[in-house]
């Protein structure tokens, strides 16, 4: 049995953790939230350290210092994150789904997740060279 079906999320090895990760790079879209629904709205719009093209933050190590928004996933966390993508490994598992038959620890080849269409290859933007105030007009126009 994979480890992802034996071992729960808070007792996983930081190993394990961490492959479980797709390599989606969604979560590194600059979202909006609503004040009063409190919904949130992607946008095509990345976070500067994301290579938009493999789709895997370029700083892993120091991203907590650079960018003091990113958040550091938990398994705690995670169920109240209702903003992460549906696709997201770690929320799939938390809420008792199994990986999809993309994700590189099922496929076998980390590229199974671009040629799903589930990765951000070839969409996101980097912030770098969209002005901040033009970022709503990339909304993603539907829920990831
Ligand atoms: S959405 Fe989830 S699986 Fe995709 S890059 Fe972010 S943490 Fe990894
Ligand atoms: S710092 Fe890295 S992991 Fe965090 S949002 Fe930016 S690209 Fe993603």
């Amino acid at each position: 049995m994979p480890f992802w079906k034996t071992v729960s999320l808070t007792a996983m090895s930081r190993a394990q953790w961490e492959s479980l990760c797709d390599g989606c790079g969604r979560c590194c879209l600059q979202k909006f939230q609503n004040g009063k629904t409190g919904k949130v709205a992607y946008t095509w719009v990345s976070c500067y350290l994301l290579d938009t093209q493999t789709c895997r933050c370029t700083d892993y190590a120091n991203r907590s210092i650079l960018v003091p928004d990113c958040l550091q996933l938990t398994a705690e966390l995670i169920p109240r994150l209702r903003w992460l993508p549906r696709t997201c490994a770690y929320r799939r598992i938390s809420e008792g789904r199994d990986l999809a038959e993309w994700h590189p620890l099922v496929s076998g080849d980390a590229d199974s997740v671009h040629r799903a269409g589930i990765s951000v290859r070839d969409k996101a933007i980097s912030e770098v060279y969209v002005h901040p105030e033009d970022v709503e007009y990339y909304a993603v126009g539907y829920r990831l």
